[in-house]
């Protein structure tokens, strides 16, 4: 199958491997000039892992040279890249042309659906982590799940090409009627611990100090559940707060570094509008309030807004 991987981050470049280890002939595509290069320049994608070390042999091609008619793309950016990232490759897209997001936070399927119809749309989630070392170098982080349904909610041809695409490949995927659950209920996750790890500057494994972490965490997740209950989605605040409650565990992966955290210290954009501040417009159309996550965007904007002025020391 001809797969192009469009926002070739870690985690793009992680699923494009996974999809040439299966056979498939797969093309990177991504704006990061440096990137493409690197690429280029060494014959493919060097991945690391606890253990070892190797090249995969892939292409790599800015948005406007990228070539070909894909069966399946796979937009992988970050939420607030992927009009952006589809919009740049229409050139590759057919009458046929199946498009698999796996990426956080709302709004994903929605941009997609501009330049696809949402029946060739597949969307999901994935609990695999992969960090990105640099130009060309990703480490893949450990194992996970990864759960699709067709955006039509349908189960047809459509997540049928994505199945194929993953069949042999290291990478299991398996169709699941809740994905809308496991979007919102993951939005819910990163909305707490995304954002307050980022204005704390710690890992997830500190935020328990605080006595009331749960009262900030509880005003969080009961907003989202409230707002996904009024777009027709079940979410289980319980289960969410369980799933905090282990991945703050620092025997778990407590001490782990959300994305947030890691994009405000390397001065990238972060995923905010597409988690509290997605909530916040939501809610609004619901006539639903929703304090906490209102200040919560605004804080993390705020932070956003003023990280060149941080200080880390008292001036002498
Ligand atoms: P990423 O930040 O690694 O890459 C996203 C894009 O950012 C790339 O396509 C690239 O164009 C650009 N980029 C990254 N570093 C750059 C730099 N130094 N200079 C210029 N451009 C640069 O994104 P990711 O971590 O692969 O995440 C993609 C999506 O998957 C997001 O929605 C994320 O929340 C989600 N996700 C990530 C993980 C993970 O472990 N990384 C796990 C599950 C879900």
């Amino acid at each position: 199958m001809e797969i192009a991987i469009v926002g070739a981050g870690a985690m793009g470049c992680r699923f494009g491997a996974a999809l040439q280890d299966a056979g498939h002939q797969v093309q990177l595509v991504d704006p990061w000039v440096d990137h493409v290069a690197a690429i280029t320049r060494q014959g493919g994608l060097l991945i690391e892992d606890e253990s070892s070390s190797r090249l995969v042999e892939l292409t790599a091609n800015l948005p406007a040279d990228s070539t070909s008619t894909p069966e399946l793309i796979l937009v992988f950016g970050k939420a607030m890249q992927t009009a952006s990232l589809i919009g740049s490759v229409r050139h590759l897209i057919t009458d046929t042309t199946v498009v698999l997001t796996l990426q956080n936070g709302l709004g994903n399927i929605e941009a997609i659906a501009k330049f696809v119809p949402v029946d060739r749309i597949v969307g999901g989630v994935t609990t695999l982590g992969t960090e990105l070392l640099g130009p060309g170098r990703i480490r893949s982080l450990g194992d996970g799940d990864t759960h699709v349904m067709q955006a039509d909610g349908q189960q047809g041809s459509t997540v049928g090409t994505v199945l194929a695409a993953f069949d042999g490949s290291p990478i299991t995927v398996d169709v699941s009627p809740d994905v809308q659950t496991m979007i919102w209920s993951k939005v819910a996750f990163n909305s707490v611990l995304n954002t307050l790890c980022s204005l704390m500057y710690s890992p997830v494994s500190a935020l328990p100090a605080y006595p009331e972490f749960w009262t900030v965490a509880g005003g969080i997740i009961d907003e989202i559940v409230q707002v996904a209950a009024a777009q027709s989605v079940t979410v289980d605040g319980d289960k969410v707060r369980q799933t905090i409650a282990g991945a703050t565990d620092p025997e778990m992966s407590g001490h782990h570094l959300p994305s947030m955290l890691q994009d405000l210290i390397n001065r990238r954009p972060t995923e905010i509008e597409h988690l509290n501040g997605e909530i916040v417009r939501r809610g609004r159309d619901h006539d639903i309030p929703t304090p906490h996550n209102e200040l919560i965007w605004h804080l993390i904007r705020m932070a956003e807004a003023t990280r060149d002025q941080r200080i880390s020391e008292l001036p002498h």
